[in-house]
């Protein structure tokens, strides 16, 4: 607090993009428009250097953020069918459209698709709307596409979604393993930590799996560039392997986990050579890595969207799970799996039930004593009993009518969403889309009937929790711009236009106090998610609260760093545990006619599908086009020359009689292993029409998580010759 008001002119904040969740000092000034209305402005940004996760450092991206924070695309007032309209007349419509068609034809007729870029305020009450009031789990969210995989997996090992490791853990390793993560992209500011780690220690150890080489190998001592989707195999055979040396903590699996004999049967038949076969990974390589797996004392798996973006993703994410447990590494400084998440606040969505098979507080949806619990706190009219669509199954049953009304907020699924054209035609054909958003114009708003302005990064105050379980504050730096307000009250307008109580809150900090208050009611000693010790927070408390990692209870009012610390999980015997694995390659596989697989990924200076950073031509620099990475010999196979646009079209599309395709441009990359390519998924159509490469993916996803496969979709390429 002294600090803040001794420099009146910074604000701290955190950053929007990615779920390392840095912290941002944000320099602002005061200016005045032409009429002397004296407003306030953004200057610059820089990394807060006590904030846990960055001290000090910003990637690229976030550096530029005071850059992409501009009125340029922003949505300044509501509209009905193009035409404004003042809020009331957006709120009334939207509130008596669903409330109509609630009526005629039941609750799971409407749905919700939010995102990882709400605050976790906006998406308690967003959750608590449609589960408590509307009376459907109809509510889904963009980091399905994201971590399901991961939540899924650590709910069957540890009986809750609950993050093990912290950050601190990345440096105090001894053998840092990354699976599919190119964490020098994607997580910037941890590679740096890593890379900064191992400059102090060169004794720590890098691998990489991966089936591209890519920057983040740059710190690696061994790359395992494995057959796309063959993850679970190579830990299934680290098992093996650490079994046949005696190498296996039986002192910890004894006490403190269950299933391990059949665990264990399933990974005995992945001897190395097996492994080898099933992966492409030479057995020497293999080897070499399992050894230095056994001698580390401390090592932690650091996996991501390669793992989670996959038909069989919960199960790899168990398969490196079962390798820690029987390792006895997990709750200890440096040891730990470690799923890293995508968006910002994908954890913080998590924690009030943001996912269509969840309540709030980490509370089931399919266990009657969990909805009981929530229905009291709450004191609503109905709650869910049955979880409500996933992402997938839902833009599904839109196309289906069965699902008449969405409300999309603060993201694109046209872009992001794998088989771009069925949500499209999903979308056509609703009775009622209403999208809220900062942005005027994207791919998705096109088919909006309602547009509602949201307030942007610059301007949303709340909490966002980062990938170590931190939550942080986002702070409002600038007045609302236009007409927008903040999701939370907007969710809040509607839900009181359709004569619910319950949404009386006066504050993003009266939510939040809410959601603590649930997070410890009546918990019965749950530990898995409770803030309730960080008490009843004043607005003066709130906007000056610093950092901190749950679970914070009255025992632990600090936060927590590392949970399991004492060997006890968060199931009913209090032991994690193992999941036996059969592991399983992608649902997609290649034939004559589509004989390449497409992996779709991220790029380091852009974000989703650029609505921001493609505002800033600095971040344009370091990759200014959808390029499609090929490698040379597959090039000269198909005729296709560096920098010659490439015409590629999906099996999958194929198979229904679409003739969509896609257009990149080819860059011949020998990184990439022989029948596979990469291509970026952030590009929409404001930048280049025909890029949008997730529009070639499967509708196909893990059948636990609902995660889909954007990691391996069955390709045609040819050179694309213009008329
Ligand atoms: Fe923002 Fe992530 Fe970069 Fe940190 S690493 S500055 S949170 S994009």
């Amino acid at each position: 607090a002294t600090m803040l008001e001794s420099f009146p002119n910074l604000r701290r904040t955190t950053c929007p993009y990615c779920g390392v969740g840095c912290g941002v000092d944000a320099q602002l000034s005061v200016a005045s428009d032409e009429s002397g209305k004296l407003f306030q402005q953004l200057i610059s940004v820089s990394g807060t250097p006590e904030h846990p996760a960055n001290f000090g450092r910003l990637c690229v991206k976030g550096s530029k953020l005071a850059e992409s924070n501009t009125l340029n695309n922003r949505m300044l007032y509501p509209s009905i069918k193009g035409e404004k309209v003042s809020w009331d007349k957006a709120i009334a419509t939207v509130a008596s459209r669903f409330t109509d068609i609630i009526a005629e034809h039941g609750p799971d007729a409407v749905a919700f698709y939010v995102s990882g870029q709400l605050l976790t305020e906006d998406y308690y009450v967003a959750n608590k709307l449609m589960k408590g009031y509307i009376g459907s789990g109809n509510i889904d969210t963009n980091s399905r596409l994201c971590m399901s995989s991961a939540v899924a997996g650590y709910k069957r090992a540890f009986g809750a979604d609950a993050v093990p490791c912290c950050y601190e853990d990345l440096e105090q390793t001894q053998l840092l393993v990354f699976t599919g993560s190119n964490a020098a992209w994607t997580h910037p500011v941890l590679y740096q930590r890593i890379e900064r780690a191992k400059q102090i220690n060169p004794a720590l150890k890098v691998v990489v799996i991966d089936p591209r080489q890519t920057a983040t190998c740059d710190l690696a001592d061994l790359h395992l560039a494995i057959k796309p989707g063959s993850d679970a195999a190579i830990f299934n055979g680290l098992l093996h392997y650490l079994d046949s040396q005696n190498a296996l903590d039986t002192d910890f699996i004894q006490r403190h986990t269950e299933g391990f004999v059949p665990c264990l049967e399933e990974a005995v038949q992945w001897c190395l050579e097996r492994v080898s076969e099933f992966s492409d990974v030479p057995a020497a390589q293999l080897r070499q890595f399992y050894q230095w797996f056994m001698h580390a004392r401390r090592s932690v798996t650091f996996y991501s969207m390669g793992v989670n973006q996959s038909t069989s993703g919960v199960d790899k994410s168990n398969a490196i799970i079962n390798c820690h447990l029987a390792t006895g590494k997990i709750g200890k400084p440096g040891c730990g799996p470690f799923s890293i998440t995508g968006q910002p606040n994908a954890m913080g969505g998590r924690e009030v039930g943001g996912l269509a098979n969840m309540l709030a507080a980490h509370m089931d949806i399919e266990n009657p004593a969990h909805r009981a619990l929530v229905q009291s706190f709450w004191q609503s009219p109905t709650i869910a009993n049955k979880p409500g669509l996933k992402a997938i199954d839902l833009f599904d049953q839109i196309h289906q009518g069965k699902v008449k009304a969405v409300w999309i907020m603060a993201t694109n699924p046209i872009v992001s969403m794998p088989d771009k054209d069925t949500v499209a035609a999903a979308l056509k054909q609703c009775d009622m889309v209403v999208v809220s958003d900062c942005a005027a114009s994207n791919d998705t708003l096109s088919f909006a009937d309602v547009c509602l302005p949201a307030t942007g990064w610059s301007e949303k105050n709340g909490t966002v929790t980062n990938s170590e379980r931190r939550i942080s504050r986002q702070r409002g730096l600038l007045a609302p711009a236009g007409e927008a307000r903040h999701d939370w009250q907007i969710i809040c307008d509607v839900a009181k236009q359709m004569g619910f109580s319950g949404f009386d809150f006066q504050s993003s900090c009266d939510i939040f106090n809410e959601h603590a208050a649930l997070s410890g009611f009546e918990n019965n000693g749950r530990r898995d998610f409770d803030i309730s010790g960080l008490g009843h927070l004043s607005l003066r408390q709130y906007d000056n609260l610093a950092p901190i990692q749950w679970p914070i209870t009255q025992f632990s009012p600090e936060g927590t760093k590392r949970l399991f610390t004492d060997g006890r999980f968060y199931t009913a015997s209090g032991k994690a545990q193992f999941i036996a694995i059969k592991p399983e390659l992608p649902q997609q596989q290649t034939d004559d006619a589509f004989p390449l697989i497409l992996n779709t990924g991220r790029i380091r200076d852009q974000w989703h599908t650029m609505t921001r950073t493609g505002k800033v031509a600095q971040l344009s620099q370091h990759i200014d086009k959808p390029g499609l990475h090929i490698h040379p010999k597959d090039a000269r196979k198909y005729l296709i020359k560096d920098g010659q646009l490439v015409k590629l079209r999906g099996k999958h599309q194929s198979e229904q009689g679409n003739e969509a395709f896609c257009l990149l441009t080819a860059v011949l990359d020998k990184k990439q292993r022989r029948g596979e390519l990469f291509a970026p998924m952030h590009w929409n159509r404001e930048y280049a029409s025909h890029a949008n490469v997730n529009r070639l993916v499967a509708a196909v996803g893990d059948p636990i998580s609902g995660q889909p496969e954007l990691k391996a979709a069955a390709v045609a390429i040819e050179p694309w010759h213009v008329a």
